[in-house]
């Protein structure tokens, strides 16, 4: 069975290594090991189906070449691009994100998550639910805040996901 590739992507410290560790083995890591390139599989069930997805956690720097980037963007079958509700940068930089895979899919509709991460430190949020949901909107695309400490809204993002990717 070939596995569902999905890449998460988003700035650095937003949580998408502690995103996917949470996800795949229900545990919280302060300290995960940023890498340059990682890729995590688990089985899935969904709607009685049986899937293998493998999650590619993505490190791009300032050095990373088109070549680089496209050759990854090009094999994921779906994304989930994260920003962290207490940096307004992270928030900021989304709309980037979104425009490189569209720029290297070559598409201007794809099956795509936004999320909201960190949303258990709701004393340190800058960045409004809403407006979150104004931006996902505006790209149609499903959105959700998270939390991957404690583990809020971090299946229901791989699955809906796993929806879109299955309906486009
Ligand atoms: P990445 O660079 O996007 O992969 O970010 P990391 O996964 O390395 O996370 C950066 C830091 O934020 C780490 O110290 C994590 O423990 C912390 N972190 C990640 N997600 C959450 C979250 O949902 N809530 C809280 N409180 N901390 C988080």
């Amino acid at each position: 069975m070939n596995p569902i590739k999905i890449s998460i992507i988003g700035n650095g410290g937003v949580g998408k290594s502690t995103f996917i560790i949470q996800f795949c083995y229900s545990k919280f890591i302060e300290d995960y090991d940023p890498t340059i390139e990682e890729s995590f599989r688990k089985q899935v069930v969904i709607d009685d189906e049986i899937l293998i997805i493998e999650i590619l956690d993505y490190y791009y720097d300032n050095d990373c070449t088109d070549y680089y980037k496209r050759g990854n963007y090009e094999k994921t079958d779906g994304f989930i691009v994260v920003y962290s509700i207490n940096d307004k940068y992270s928030f900021n930089e989304l709309e980037n994100y979104l425009k490189e895979i569209y720029k290297f899919k070559k598409v201007n509709e794809f099956p795509i998550i936004i999320i909201g991460n960190k949303n258990d430190l709701e004393e340190q949020r800058v960045i409004s639910k809403e407006e979150g949901e104004e931006f996902a909107n505006k790209y149609f695309c499903p959105f959700f805040e998270t939390s991957a400490k404690t583990r809020n809204n971090i299946e229901e993002t791989v699955f809906t996901l796993l929806r879109e990717i299955r309906k486009y």
